[in-house]
């Protein structure tokens, strides 16, 4: 069986995000969504939020499932048995960081087979602190995510307003 992960903040899922899922979850047996519960950035979501609203956004899908992790990636991918790692690549955003990532994990863990899903055309701009920049002014975001987050992202600029 072929288990693959898809590491990263998910602060919060968005649309981009689940279609790179919908897509990994066809060609591979196994898809566990990694949620990294200790990033040194500034996050809007806690863990558990964050955990949660992939969850509901994924709930269709047999063979996706959701884990909190800290420490290196490659760590986490030992833990849960996977061969490959996704991860999404957008057009000019991602690919310098993506390479020197890559470069580094296949140091820490060879055997590790980086898998890369081109974005999708209509979420190719897409991130998520464009994405709460936008619901931060108020912005129409619910094209954008799946509808747990856009309410979750409404309620969270209740609270700090
Ligand atoms: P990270 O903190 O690792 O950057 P993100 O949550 O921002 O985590 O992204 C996780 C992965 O999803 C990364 O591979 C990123 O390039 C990819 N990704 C982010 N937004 C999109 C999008 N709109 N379409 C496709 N892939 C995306």
């Amino acid at each position: 069986m072929t288990t693959a992960i898809y590491p990263g903040s998910f602060d919060p899922i968005t649309n981009g995000h689940l279609e790179i899922v919908h897509r990994a979850a066809k060609l591979f047996e196994r898809v566990v969504i990694g949620v990294y519960s200790k990033p040194d950035k500034n996050l809007l979501f806690t863990t558990e939020e964050r955990v949660d609203m992939a969850r509901k956004a994924t709930t269709k899908l047999s063979n996706v499932e959701v884990r909190p992790f800290g420490g290196l990636t490659v760590g986490f991918a030992r833990e849960v048995g996977a061969q490959v790692m996704v991860r999404g690549l957008r057009m000019t955003l991602d690919f310098e960081r993506e390479f020197d990532m890559a470069m580094m994990n296949k140091k820490l863990y060879p055997e590790l087979e980086l898998v890369c899903f081109m974005a999708a055309q209509e979420y190719q701009f897409l991130s998520s602190s464009l994405l709460k920049e936008v619901a931060g002014l108020e912005g129409a975001i619910d094209d954008l995510v799946p509808p747990p987050v856009a309410e979750a992202l409404r309620k969270k600029n209740q609270e700090s307003s």
